[in-house]
């Protein structure tokens, strides 16, 4: 089997590989990914070191057509790139390919950035002086990614970098290389100089810690659980490094009792099930006021039942399997504790068998769940969600802002009073109203508050506070 190698320098190399798995079929081998050592993140920080220079100085035209020309590249393999996807991850086909339309989509927009770059022009408060403000690349961006959104997650981190000038040594999550590699080399044949987008693929602990220890990352783009964002936060400020992280989530979802129940609904079953419940946006908790609560609780039951839990490849497949043994025994064990604080398992919690082995999981729900039980304040990551009864709109407010996580909150009501309210008060990073909490546009910012985010947020013209320095310069006229 061929081994996928690491791009250090503009060279493609390594020989030690580790095994991709597919979590539908765990029989197969989707591709042997180089297994980096923390010599090869050394050379690629140096390679990235070395390329900045002259990348920070590159033309904004050159940059845009190697966007472009990626993003275009991508578009035109959606198919063979969705469904490399939905093998390695596991999310079904059609979101596999809609996850790598978005990736292209991503690449266009910072292709166009490229060309909107600006600054301002402003008198001094002294006479015959004049003031810019301009941006600058910080340097060797490092860039480390989850597992869930194999493809996307890279793209809305990698665009940006190499839009402001910077250069990058990219490390995507273990789980999940194979979109990365075919990222990285559409990007390299889509004419990056040398060293400018180095790869390294490998362990969290080998080469992610060797780019949290190294004192030439300028600055380090993170996605991940909350126990490696604390570590990669202190690695920083000893470097004095900027960083961003994007941690856990518990998004809640409210139900009025004034809420169109077909609406609502469907917002549950997506935002809580849907691709697993893998997103870190997924709506793990359902806030559900009284007089709609029965019957919100029946039709989100029936609809689970019509969910189809099977390999991501087949047709007619709802919710993929989950991501791997880890993440299944981390869901059962929840599934377990639930059971344990006295909420009522009102649909799912048991493993499912397939014709293809693969981690199946039924799509699972617990009602009559408080909000102080462990499976309502801990992100789980899995298509496991609480429902709590509550008396009214002021109760579901709290509860929805009682969490340590801030990602995003969604509400489903007809009343514009309370949309208006929850909009202004809910406290995230990002508010659906009759939509579900998962699912994003990809030209506006991404983000959230409290445990969930730290740093400048993602995507759309923001990215720019996290991949570029002020500058303000001052000229006697
Ligand atoms: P998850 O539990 O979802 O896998 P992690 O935070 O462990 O979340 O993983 C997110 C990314 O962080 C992955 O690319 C992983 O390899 C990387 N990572 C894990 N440990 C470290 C570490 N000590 N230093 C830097 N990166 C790490």
């Amino acid at each position: 089997m061929t081994i996928y190698q690491n791009l250090i320098g503009g060279e493609w190399i390594g020989s030690d590989a580790t095994e991709n798995i597919n979590p539908s079929d765990t029989n197969e081998v989707v591709g042997l990914y180089a297994d980096g050592s923390a010599e090869d993140t050394k050379n690629a920080i140096a390679a990235a070191k070395a390329a900045f220079p002259a990348w920070s100085r590159s033309g904004i035209w050159e940059r845009h057509v190697i966007l472009k020309k990626a993003g275009d590249e991508i578009m035109a393999r959606k198919d063979e790139l969705g469904a490399l996807l939905a093998r390695e991850e596991g999310k079904t086909l059609p979101e596999a390919i809609g996850e790598t339309i978005r990736a292209s989509q991503i690449f266009e927009f910072f292709a166009g950035e490229a060309l909107r770059l600006a600054g301002e022009v402003i008198p001094s408060v002294r006479p015959n002086i004049g003031v810019e403000i301009t941006r600058d690349p910080l340097g060797v961006i490092g860039i480390i990614t989850p597992w869930n959104f194999p493809i996307a997650i890279p793209a809305w981190k990698i665009a940006p970098a190499l839009c402001y000038g910077n250069t990058v040594v990219f490390k995507p999550a273990e789980l999940v290389p194979a979109c990365s590699w075919a990222i990285v080399d559409i990007l390299h044949r889509a004419g990056l100089p040398k060293g400018v987008l180095n790869l390294v693929m490998g362990k969290g602990s080998v080469v992610g810690q060797a780019m949290l220890d190294s004192p030439d990352v300028s600055g380090i783009t993170f996605t991940g659980s909350t126990g490696t964002g604390r570590r990669v936060a202190a690695a920083s400020l000893e470097h004095n490094r900027k960083f961003q992280l994007e941690m856990g989530g518990k998004n809640p979802m409210v139900v009025l009792d004034d809420a169109d129940l077909d609406v609502a609904v469907e917002a549950a079953a997506n935002s809580g099930f849907f691709s697993t419940g893998q997103r870190c946006t997924a709506s793990s908790r359902l806030i559900v006021t009284e007089g709609i609560h029965d019957k919100f609780v029946a039709a989100l039951t029936a609809k689970l039942e019509t969910l189809v839990v099977d390999n991501a490849l087949k047709a007619g497949t709802h919710i993929g399997p989950v991501v791997d043994e880890k993440q299944l025994k981390t869901d059962t064990d929840y599934i377990e504790i639930g059971r344990q604080e006295g909420a009522k398992l009102a649909f799912g919690g048991e493993l499912i068998s397939r014709e293809t082995p693969g981690f199946y999981l039924q799509p699972t729900l617990f009602t009559e769940a408080t909000n102080e039980m462990r499976i309502s304040r801990e992100e789980i990551f899995g298509p496991v969600v609480s429902l709590i009864r509550v008396k009214d709109y002021e109760e579901a407010l709290a509860t929805a802002n009682d969490t340590p996580f801030g990602l995003s909150s969604g509400i489903a009501t007809t009343s514009l009073k309370h949309a208006t309210h929850f909009k202004r008060n809910a406290e995230a990073g990002m508010v659906m109203v009759n939509l579900p909490t998962a699912g994003v546009d990809f030209h506006v910012p991404f983000g959230g508050r409290k445990g969930s985010s730290y740093g400048p947020r993602e995507q759309g013209k923001y990215a720019a506070e996290f991949y570029t320095t002020v500058k303000t310069s001052y000229t006697l006229a």
